[in-house]
């Protein structure tokens, strides 16, 4: 078998233990002689891995009891409209914090549902760097940023002052890597595919004065309340996926929990900095206070070599490089599961082409 280092920026790499232990476990979960995908997820040893998988995300993270973990589908874009729906609360309107290509998104979709201001926003300067003076209205029913974006590789490493406002996070591409002081916010959401498990499962952890208040014409599959109620089980849960991602959690706590993936993504991500400050052939367009722990975009000095570069790489072992097609150049994701040892190649990789071609 070989694995090959894989820079995608969702889904993305999961971490080889985590594979192996489901490829083990996937004809005969624990001696039932059925698959987890074969189980009735109302059965009591679902139930028992829906439950050992959500003590375990409250104990990483630090979710204090006050607030609601929800396993969902629909990914974080559902979640685009479906915290308008359940967050506005008889209000008309909501602030967000644009900084870049998946906020904007998210302010897109909430104009159907209220009076979008605009908090702050990046896009004067290309959504490089990420906007700290929030001018956040009172009367806001929230105001939503995304802590992370992926695409940009521009990562809030602080918490902005944003006044009384309950705070919404989209942590898609950073759930996880990091600790996170989570009673700082009225709600956190992330798809999964990014840092912590498969596509199809979404994680919301919200406070619970705020749920309870979805508008009228809500679906039920959509209304916080109704989940939470129902244990994220108001109708089938995406259960292979939620499984996977209990074994991802499994790992997390092996590794040293969320304070050591932070050391770790810090080493890694410090390495492919470095190199790209000290070279005058790559380069990375981002404010250096606001770059990406998670996602490092970076472009070539002449974009025709770009082919060459990605080729080349792929024949070293490194995939999935390519930018996003909205920004071009390179993008190396480089979440909790890629090794050191994968970044260590990509920048020897790329000390070599330099060489090469500079
Ligand atoms: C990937 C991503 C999304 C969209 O996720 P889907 O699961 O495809 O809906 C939204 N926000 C951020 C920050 C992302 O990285």
């Amino acid at each position: 078998m070989s694995r090959i280092f894989n820079f995608s920026a969702g889904p993305a790499m999961l971490p080889a233990e985590v594979l192996a232990r489901a490829a083990d476990e996937l004809l005969d979960w624990h001696g039932t002689g059925m698959s987890v995908m074969e189980m009735s997820h109302r059965g009591k040893e679902f139930i028992a891995i829906y439950e050992e998988a959500e003590r375990d995300l409250r104990e990483l993270l630090g979710v204090p009891a006050n607030y609601k973990i929800l396993f969902l589908q629909g990914g974080a874009t559902l979640q685009f409209a479906q915290v308008p729906m359940n967050l506005l609360g008889g209000k008309a309107a909501a602030d967000y914090v644009v900084s870049g290509q998946w906020s904007k998104k998210a302010a897109k979709e909430a104009q159907k549902y209220c009076d979008v201001g605009i908090a702050a926003s990046s896009e004067d300067r290309n959504f490089t760097y990420a906007p700290k003076a929030w001018n956040v209205r009172p009367d806001a029913a929230y105001v939503h940023y995304c802590s992370n974006e992926t695409i940009g590789g521009v990562e809030y490493h602080a918490v902005p002052s944003h006044g009384a406002v309950p705070l919404v996070a989209d942590m898609s591409s950073h759930f996880l890597s990091r600790p996170v002081d989570v009673s700082k916010y009225g709600l956190i959401y992330a798809g999964a595919q990014k840092n912590a498990g498969p596509a199809g499962l979404t994680f919301v952890i919200v406070r619970e004065d705020l749920v309870g208040q979805a508008a009228k014409g809500t679906p039920s599959v959509m209304d916080y309340k109704a989940q939470a109620d129902a244990q994220s089980m108001l109708n089938t849960p995406s259960t292979y996926a939620l499984y996977i991602a209990g074994l991802v959690f499994k790992w997390l706590k092996q590794q040293g929990g969320l304070a050591a993936m932070e050391k770790a993504n810090l080493e890694k991500a410090s390495l492919l900095y470095d190199f790209l400050d000290a070279s005058a052939f790559f380069a990375n367009p981002v404010a250096k206070e606001d770059r990406s722990r998670m996602n490092v975009p970076f472009t070539l000095r002449d974009p025709k070599l770009d082919e060459a570069f990605l080729k080349g790489a792929a024949q070293a072992g490194m995939v999935q490089l390519k930018g996003h097609r909205s920004v071009g150049g390179m993008r190396a994701s480089i979440y909790n599961a890629m090794p050191l040892e994968g970044v260590r190649t990509l920048v020897e990789y790329m000390r070599d082409f330099e060489r090469r071609h500079g």
